[in-house]
This record gives structure tokens, C-alpha cells and sequence, in this order.
């Protein structure tokens, strides 16, 4: 039995906005799921829901089996970290941290020890009797998880913990959660708007958009197997490049580039096809310069080469169509240079036009 179950869960919102629809998710206890997907599709909602702070319209949420969509928050043992810290700005960092603790009567001696041990587990241990505003971003932030893992919990729930902070403390932060996460074994689940962050922490990821689930998968199954071209596009970074095309003959064009779907399509499949709209699709890292065998091979105008260090953006033209390659650095090609990349038959996907559904291929 899962741990946590969402069934069917919709939100209305009074004003009638259908926030949510049909949101279906089991989880099993200890997990780490990221909800990711862009602004307004509904990811705090459903985390509000779950933590008892947003009624659920329709569906049923359970925990551990047992129906909690009328419990309230506390009684569902959540912790939640909020974008804002919302600590307190009057107590010191000991006093922010025992707090939950002081108001659950619990012994002096204990919110002590636990005080302590938080405060090392978050590298907090020097700054315990400073107030918050004497704190950095990203101290402030380690203290508003410390409040919340201090706790014994159930399930841990975060609402873009890391947006206030800089790239840097950001990348930091990320692992230090992913660590407590080893630690306490919570069940947990974060929303985020950045896939990396997704990708980087999530055991199983649920990519939403316009408050429907688009899919739910480990972050190999989403950048690998995705369903649809908004997930292909949405997971990786440069995204994946599109092609979209009409089939004529078996193939769409790429600029000047003619492209043999029977390298993909079975017979069947292309007969389906012809004279339909299809989408092309292939990672911006999948490519290799040079003509390969097993590959499409294509030539294309460099507009423009960014040279990250770990990898050059090469952005690409051919025709009125473009895409980017990533390339390494030491094989940056000039601008205004022609090149031919390969991309392998294997790393290519291929979207039904209409649907924007991935063609099993
Ligand atoms: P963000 O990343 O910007 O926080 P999100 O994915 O978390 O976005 P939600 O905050 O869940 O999105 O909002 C989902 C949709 O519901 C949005 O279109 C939002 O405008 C709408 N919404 C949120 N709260 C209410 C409300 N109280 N009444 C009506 N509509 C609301």
C-alpha cells in the first residue's frame, strides 16, 4: 500500500477557476518527489492540498490508507517549508528552531539536544544566538528547513525553498536537502519551477502543465522516455530542438535538409503519416560534428557559438529553420562557418504533429 495516494484530485477555486484536474499519485513512504512545471499550472495547489492548507474539491487524498481529505494540517504530520522563511524576526536562530518543540511541551533537555543536532546537520552550529536579519539568504533558509526537520514527521513538504537564494547557495542548498532527505528518511515532496532542481533531487518526478499531470517518472524516464513535446522540451537544458514539418514522400525537410522517416517509421507508420504534421525532435547534446554512420546528416549555417567552458552552445541555422548543438569546446566551429553534425537515428524522437504525443518508434 503506498504511502501517500491522491486520486482523481481536482481544485475549484471559489471563483470557479479549475486549478487542478484529475490528479492521480501514489507514493510510496521515503520517497522524494519534485512537482515541476511552469508558473500557474497548479503544483502549490496540489502541495497545499496535500498539507491541509487548500480544501480538496473532488477526489480523495489518503495517508496511509486512511482518507485525510477533512483532517487538519497537524493532525496530518506535515512539516512545510515556504518560499519565505517566515521566521521569527525577534527570536535567535536556537529560539526559531525549538520553537514547534517549546509549543509541544516537549522537555527543555531534549529541545536541546535536538536544537544541537539540527543546528549541526545545517552547519548552524556558530550562528544560534544571532537574530535572522543578521543572517545571509541562504542561513535563513537553512534555518527554516532546521524548523521544519526538527520535528519528527511524517511527510516533508517544500514550496520553492531555494527561490530566494543566489545560483550559487542554491546548488549548495540542493544537496544539503538531498542529505537531510538521506537522513531522516522523510517522504517528501518539493515544487520547483527549475528542472534542474527536479532532475537533481527528485526520485520520481510529476511534470505538470495548465493544471493536468503530463507525466510522472524517474528523471532517466523523463529525459529519455518523455510522452509528449512538452515534456521532451521542458526537461533539458538548451531544450530539445523541434522540428515541425509536414510528412511529403516519407520525409520533412530541415531547412535544406531532407530527413528519411523510414529510418524511424515503420511502412504502416509512414503510410499513416504522409501528408500529416509531425514533430522532429533531438537533444541539443546528441549530436556528434562530422557525418556518422546510423545518422541523419545534416548541414547548417553557425549564427552563433557561446562557450560555456564545459560545453560551446552552437545555435544553428538552415533555411528559415534553427536549433542549437552543444559541442565540445575545443571543437567550437567558426561563426558564419557551414557545418555537418550527425545526429544517430537512435537519439532522434519523433512527435504526432497534432496530439504532440511521442511516436513509438
Ligand atoms: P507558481 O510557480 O507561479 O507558484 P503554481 O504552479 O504553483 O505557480 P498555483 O499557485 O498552484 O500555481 O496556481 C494555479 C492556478 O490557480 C493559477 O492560474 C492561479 O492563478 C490560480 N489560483 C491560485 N490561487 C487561487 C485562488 N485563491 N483563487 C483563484 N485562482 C487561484
Amino acid at each position: 500500500m503506498a504511502y501517500l495516494t491522491l486520486k482523481d484530485i481536482n481544485k475549484i477555486y471559489p471563483n470557479g477557476f479549475h486549478a487542478v484536474h484529475d490528479f492521480n499519485l501514489e507514493i510510496e513512504k521515503g520517497e522524494f518527489i519534485v512537482f515541476v512545471g511552469p508558473s500557474g499550472c497548479g503544483k502549490s495547489t496540489t502541495l497545499r492540498m496535500i498539507a491541509g492548507l487548500e480544501d480538496i474539491s473532488k477526489g480523495d487524498f489518503l495517508i496511509n490508507g486512511k482518507r485525510a481529505n477533512e483532517m487538519g494540517p497537524r493532525e496530518r504530520e506535515i512539516a512545510m517549508v515556504f518560499q519565505s522563511y517566515a521566521l521569527y524576526p525577534q527570536m535567535t536562530v536556537y529560539d526559531n528552531l525549538a520553537f514547534g518543540l517549546t509549543l509541544q511541551g516537549v522537555d527543555e533537555d531534549v529541545i536541546d539536544e535536538k536544537v544541537k543536532k539540527t543546528a549541526k546537520i545545517l552547519g548552524l552550529t556558530d550562528y544560534l544566538d544571532r537574530l535572522p536579519r543578521a543572517l545571509s539568504g541562504g542561513q535563513r533558509q537553512r534555518v527554516a528547513v532546521g524548523r521544519a526537520i526538527i520535528r519528527k514527521v511524517g511527510i516533508f513538504l517544500m514550496d520553492e525553498p531555494l527561490s530566494n537564494l543566489d545560483a550559487k547557495q542554491r546548488v549548495t542548498m540542493r544537496s544539503e536537502i538531498t542529505q537531510i532527505h538521506r537522513e531522516t528518511g522523510a517522504t517528501t515532496i518539493y515544487v520547483t519551477h527549475d528542472q534542474t532542481e527536479a532532475m537533481t533531487m527528485a526520485d520520481r518526478i510529476v511534470v505538470m502543465k495548465a493544471g493536468y499531470v503530463q507525466q510522472v517518472g524517474t528523471p532517466y524516464e523523463l529525459y529519455f522516455k518523455p510522452v509528449n513535446v512538452f515534456v521532451a522540451g521542458f526537461i533539458g537544458e538548451p531544450p530539445m530542438n523541434f522540428q515541425r514539418g509536414t510528412v511529403k514522400d516519407g520525409a520533412i525537410c530541415f531547412g535544406n535538409n531532407k530527413l528519411d522517416l523510414s529510418k524511424k517509421l515503420s511502412a504502416e507508420q509512414l503510410a499513416a503519416y504522409e501528408g500529416k504534421g509531425i514533430v522532429f525532435g533531438f537533444r541539443p547534446e546528441s549530436i556528434v560534428l562530422g557525418a556518422q554512420p546510423d545518422s541523419y546528416q545534416l548541414t547548417s549555417d553557425v549564427e552563433l557559438t557561446e562557450m560555456l567552458g564545459d560545453n560551446t552552445n552552437v545555435y544553428i541555422t538552415s533555411g528559415d529553420d534553427k536549433a542549437i548543438l552543444k559541442v565540445d569546446p575545443h571543437d567550437t566551429p567558426e561563426v558564419d562557418s557551414t557545418i555537418t553534425f550527425s545526429i544517430p537515428y537512435a537519439n532522434v524522437y519523433l512527435f504526432d504533429g497534432e496530439t504532440e504525443m511521442v511516436i513509438d518508434c
